[in-house]
Order: structure tokens, then C-alpha cells, then sequence
């Protein structure tokens, strides 16, 4: 069962070939055997999957109507609420928080009869590339248990990697979706700003943050879209569209389509990963598809950009964890100031901590136009340019990262850190629907990937181009080895 996507999973239960209690145990039983090695899992919630996968058995046998997720089952980032579960964010502030509701995307995926296994790690407030930032526990790649699953929605890539599980959520700021997707040898997919609803999501950087998927292939990425890509009425910068059928669209020719790159950018890129995106463009070429060049200058201030208005937003967020209202309460406060003081000192861990304080100093008064407003017109030059690009061709191709997965505590410098993510901040920047998708392995068995990003609102286009390349490229037994193996308690 390790071994097939969540749509063959699904085609196998409406088959009857196992029940959706028959799943739900088999990947809890592989969770608990195989997640000593990776550290993927926060919290799984046997009893409430066991149950959901109970009536969904009785449902089925009854007759009545199965839904688009019928036993899949799904890992959510642990910034993502499940009512009555713990949101921890990998935080120790939230480490006694009980989510009040559940997130619009929880609540989409039971409505179509996903099972919901667990909560997986993440860097502490999904802020960090190498999901070591966490206060809880180090998550390690499937290819290597040595090397970062990257970050920060490491424990759902891992989880997916390793075929914990077939389809994970996680959510990306900056990155945090494609990175540890194409270090683990997943797609992952960050979807337009405002097609997935944020609601439930715990806010980091709300103009740039978007909840997307993990998974095992293109076609399974598709089925979770259309169950999650839906308006919402409580998030207000969600868009009002009505869900595609992605699925429908993917199996036209890509013949006379054309892919942009932007070359001049991409000058010092070199190295296996460098080959790997070659590659990835070689494969459109023999799909029938142009490569043309397109000029996207300004994506060499894409980090600049985002440490000042990520930070800005992140600051703003964070104030709300001020040990009154959330979370833990500092044992050692005596007055109201002592409450927030010592409850923000003791809570966050030093990755949040630097954030915020940069994030108060660029909005602070003297400095806001220097930094803050200046960044916002920067980025307003960056999507204009996306627009031009996107009159030259349909698809604009960039590599996911710069490096394969690096070993665990190989970066000590977080300047070092925030290099991770040049290639994936442009698309969170300019709100664009972005996915990395695997290519190959290189020569000591470690996964590469491209990156496809299309117009805003264009999911339907990028998962088109994803899933001919994925077909083309036909990647044999895309397992880490560890991890291709049954296994039993
Ligand atoms: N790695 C980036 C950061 O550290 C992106 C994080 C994210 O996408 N959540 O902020």
C-alpha cells in the first residue's frame, strides 16, 4: 500500500481490494515503525483517524456517496488547526494550545473523506529552510537520514518521502512547500495567493503565506487542489472562483506551448542541481515545447524584499502571543510587563525572536520608508515584470533550489539559510501558482527538481506542464530506499 499514490489508494478502496480502516492502520503502523528514523510526526491522532475510517466503512457500505479523499490519508503541518488536536507550531509558547475550530482546509478534506493521521513538524512558526528550528525535535531526509528534509514544512515532506503517507499539507511563505519538496523527491505545490483558504492557518506573513500539498505525483496534487482550491467566506483575501477540474485538463499535447527562462538571473547557477534543471528543460524540448528567454531583473532582490516584509508582517502576527490570550504564561511574571516580557522571551526560540526584531525595526517610524515602503514598490516592479514575461511564453522555469539537501547542522549562519529560498520567494512575492517537481537523482542518490510558475490563477496551467513533464521524464522506483519496504509490529 506504501507504494501507491493516494489515487490508486482511493481506486483500490471503492474496489474493495481493503477497507478504510484497513488503511488508516497500516499507515499508523508504518508511522510508528518507520518515524523513530525521521521525526516527521508531532502528534498522531490514532483514535480520531480510526474513527473517521470506521464511518467511512459504514458509509460505503450503506451505499451512500464517497467522497473525492474516500481513505486517503493526510498529514497536516502542525500550524494548521484540527479542532480538539494541539497547534504547536513547533513552538514551546504553544506547546499546551488546543485548537478552538478547524481550519477551512480540514474541514474541505473531511467533507470529501480524507483521513487526517497526525501533525507533522516544521520549523518554529514555518520561519527557516532545514525545519531544525523546531522546538521540539530535528526531522531527517528520507534519501539520507543524515541531511535536512529542508524547511519549513520539513516533517510533511519527510512524511510523504518516506510514504508515511501519501498526501501531506504544509504551507509556504517564501518556500516553504517546494524546498523541502524537491530535497525529499516530492512534488509540492504552493498555489495561487488566495485560491486555498488561510483560515485555521496560524499567520506568519499573511501576503505571502498560501497552504498547499505535498505528494507522490502531479495527478494527486491535481485531486487534493480541487478539494481544497475553494472560496471561503472567512478569509477575505480569498478568490472568489469556482474550483477547476484540474484533473480533466492534464493529458493534452504541450506541442507549440512555450517555457520561459529567465538566463540572465540564473548566471553563476551551476553544479548537479544546474544539470538536473537542464535536464528538466530538455524534457519540454522533446515534448515539442520552446524554450525562450524572458527578463526578470529584478529577481536578485527577491531576498531583500522578503526579509523586510516577511519580518514586518511576522512581527505584527506574533504580538498576539503575548502570554495572555495563547498559549504559555511565564511562571516568573509579577506585573503585566513581566506577562508579555518574560512569556515572548521564554516562548520563542531565537530564529522568531531575530524575525521579530527585525520586523519592529523596518516598521518602525524614521525607518518605514527606507525599508518598508520601498520594499512594497519593489515588489510591485517584480510582478509588473512577471506580467511582461508571461506575454512571451506560459510557463516561467526556474530551479526549486540551489543545492541538494545539506547535511543537519551544516548551516550555522542564517544569512547562509535565507540563500535556500532565491529561487521560491519571486512566486510568493508576485502571488504566482508554483510547484517543484523531482527530475532525478544525482550521483550520491539525492534528489533534484525544477520549478514551473505560472500567471496568477493559472493552477490548472502549471499542473498541466508539471504533469506531461512528470509523464515524460517517467521516473522509475522514486523511492528512498530506507523506506521502500513493508514493515510490521
Ligand atoms: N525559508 C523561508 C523563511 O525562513 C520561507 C519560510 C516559509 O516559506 N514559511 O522565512
Amino acid at each position: 500500500m506504501y507504494r501507491k499514490t493516494a489515487h490508486a489508494l482511493r481506486e483500490g478502496f471503492l474496489k474493495g481490494e481493503y477497507t478504510a480502516s484497513q488503511i488508516a492502520s497500516y499507515f499508523l503502523q508504518r508511522i510508528q515503525l518507520l518515524d523513530q528514523d525521521l521525526n516527521a510526526f508531532l502528534n498522531i491522532i490514532s483514535d480520531r483517524v480510526m474513527q473517521k475510517a470506521e464511518e467511512l466503512d459504514i458509509k460505503k457500505g450503506k451505499g451512500e456517496p464517497i467522497g473525492k479523499l474516500a481513505g486517503v490519508p493526510i498529514a497536516l503541518k502542525d500550524n494548521i488547526h484540527i479542532r480538539g488536536e494541539s497547534t504547536t507550531c513547533a513552538s514551546r509558547f504553544l506547546s499546551n494550545y488546543t485548537a478552538p475550530f478547524d481550519a477551512t482546509v480540514t474541514k474541505l478534506i473531511e467533507a470529501e473523506d480524507g483521513l487526517i493521521l497526525g501533525k507533522t513538524n516544521l520549523d518554529e512558526f514555518a520561519m527557516g529552510s532545514s525545519t531544525e528550528k523546531s522546538a521540539y525535535q530535528v526531522t531527517r531526509n528520507p534519501w539520507n537520514l543524515s541531511c535536512s528534509p529542508g524547511g519549513s514544512s520539513g516533517g510533511s515532506a519527510a512524511a510523504v518521502g518516506g510514504r508515511l503517507c501519501p498526501l501531506a499539507l504544509g504551507s509556504d511563505t517564501g518556500g516553504s512547500i517546494r524546498q523541502p519538496a524537491s530535497f525529499t523527491g516530492t512534488v509540492g505545490y504552493k498555489p495561487t495567493y488566495g485560491r486555498v483558504s488561510r483560515f485555521g492557518l496560524v499567520a506568519f506573513g499573511s501576503s505571502l503565506d498560501q497552504i498547499g500539498p505535498f505528494a507522490n505525483s502531479v495527478e494527486d496534487i491535481a485531486m487534493i487542489m480541487e478539494v481544497i482550491g475553494r472560496p471561503c467566506e472567512y478569509d477575505s483575501t480569498s478568490i472568489d472562483a469556482n474550483p477547476e477540474n484540474y484533473l480533466d485538463h492534464l493529458s493534452t499535447s504541450l506541442q507549440g506551448k512555450k517555457v520561459g527562462v529567465p538566463w540572465k538571473f540564473l548566471e553563476d547557477f551551476s553544479g548537479p542541481s544546474a544539470d538536473h534543471f537542464a535536464k528538466g528543460l530538455q524534457t519540454f524540448k522533446d515534448l515539442g515545447v520552446e524554450i525562450v528567454e524572458v527578463e526578470l531583473q529584478k529577481l536578485k532582490y527577491s531576498i531583500p524584499i522578503y526579509y523586510i516584509l516577511s519580518t514586518a508582517e511576522a512581527s505584527t502576527n506574533l504580538a498576539r502571543f503575548d502570554g495572555v490570550r495563547y498559549g504559555k504564561r511565564s511562571e516568573k511574571a509579577d506585573s503585566i510587563d513581566a506577562i508579555y516580557d518574560l512569556s515572548r522571551a521564554e516562548g520563542f526560540g531565537d530564529e522568531v525572536k531575530q524575525r521579530i526584531l527585525l520586523g519592529t525595526f523596518v516598521l518602525s517610524s524614521g525607518y518605514q520608508d527606507a525599508y518598508y515602503r520601498k520594499a512594497q514598490r519593489v515588489r510591485t516592479l517584480l510582478i509588473r515584470e512577471f506580467e511582461q514575461a508571461y506575454k512571451k511564453c506560459d510557463i516561467v522555469a526556474l530551479p526549486t533550489t540551489p543545492t541538494p539537501a545539506f547535511e543537519i547542522d551544516s548551516i550555522p549562519d542564517p544569512l547562509q539559510m535565507y540563500l535556500q529560498d532565491l529561487y521560491t520567494i519571486c512566486a510568493n512575492l508576485a502571488g504566482l501558482p508554483a510547484m517543484s517537481i523531482p527530475v532525478g537523482l544525482d550521483s550520491n542518490k539525492m534528489p533534484h527538481s525544477i520549478q514551473l510558475l505560472g500567471p496568477q490563477l493559472a493552477d490548472g496551467r502549471v499542473m498541466h506542464f508539471a504533469y506531461q513533464l512528470e509523464k515524460a521524464l517517467a521516473l522509475s522506483s522514486f523511492i528512498p530506499p530506507l523506506f521502500d519496504k513493508e514493515v510490521q509490529l
